[in-house]
């Protein structure tokens, strides 16, 4: 018993500290993969962090979620489109070497010069890993304009290999008809922020249309992420699972 009230007073102070400055709280993951062990770790907003045999793969680093002079230097930087929030030039010239593979879409390049590009749909090998580009956009939420905050095909989700499992990080997207064709996703990651992303519901549609077997909302902003584990009350194939600290003593609790 003491143990137990220790453990979650140690994380109380732990993920209070998370929410006051996530650059030094990052929370991690780890799962077992046919090629060996692979770990996430949670950055921030839409930013994070693979390690997976020996290759590191930041995606969307950005300056203001965490110290990335602290951080290990990238083999693969994957940025899913040229908003601030996800692409930032500072955090990507501090992770980056002389083999760094940087990836991201033709928009991307504008801000940084020389970088691979794959446009949606287009798979490719960096690293030794695949990665397939996958659209990401908006079909409802719009800016007053009329545009989409996410025009179809100028941004990508991503979906990795990491021996047999596959991980699908969405970037800025709706529920878009294009996920019914992804299979075999072991872990998701979602974005439900308003009014850039998904509503939970959107969010929940997604998931059933592709049933990752663990599913992390992620960049979510204000937006409640319990109310996507009652939405998905139903489906007990998939497992919500938080990343970011938005109820502490609710996550100490699950956690606990
Ligand atoms: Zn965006
Ligand atoms: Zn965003």
């Amino acid at each position: 018993m003491l143990r137990k009230i220790i453990l979650v007073v140690w994380m109380l102070v732990g993920l209070t500290a998370f929410c006051r400055s996530p650059a030094h709280g990052q929370q991690a993951d780890s799962f077992a993969t046919s090629a060996g062990p692979m770990s996430i770790t949670f950055i921030g907003h839409g930013t994070l962090l693979f390690d997976f045999a020996g290759k590191i793969v930041h995606i969307d680093p950005v300056a203001k979620y965490a110290d990335y002079a602290k951080l290990p230097k990238a083999d693969i930087i994957l940025i899913t489109h040229e908003h601030v929030d996800h692409l930032d030039p500072v955090a990507i010239r501090e992770i980056s070497t002389a083999t760094t593979e940087v990836v991201g879409t033709a928009a991307c390049r504008e801000k940084v010069p020389g970088i691979a590009v794959l446009a949606n749909a287009e798979k490719r090998i960096f690293a030794g890993i695949t990665v397939q580009a996958v659209p990401a956009y908006n079909l409802v939420h719009k800016r007053e304009d009329g545009s989409p905050f996410h025009p179809k095909g100028r941004g990508n989700g991503y979906v990795l290999s990491f021996g047999d499992r596959k991980i699908y990080v969405a970037g800025d997207t709706e529920n878009i008809p294009e996920m019914l064709e992804l299979s075999g996703i072991s872990i998701a990651f979602l974005p439900m922020n308003l009014p850039y992303t998904m509503t939970p519901a959107m969010a929940a549609d997604a998931a059933r249309s592709f049933l990752p077997k663990i599913l992390y909302p992620y960049h979510y902003g204000d937006t409640d992420p319990e109310e996507l584990v009652r939405l998905l009350a139903e489906n007990k194939e998939i497992e919500v699972r938080f990343v970011l600290c938005v109820d502490v003593s609710g996550w100490a609790q699950r956690a606990v």
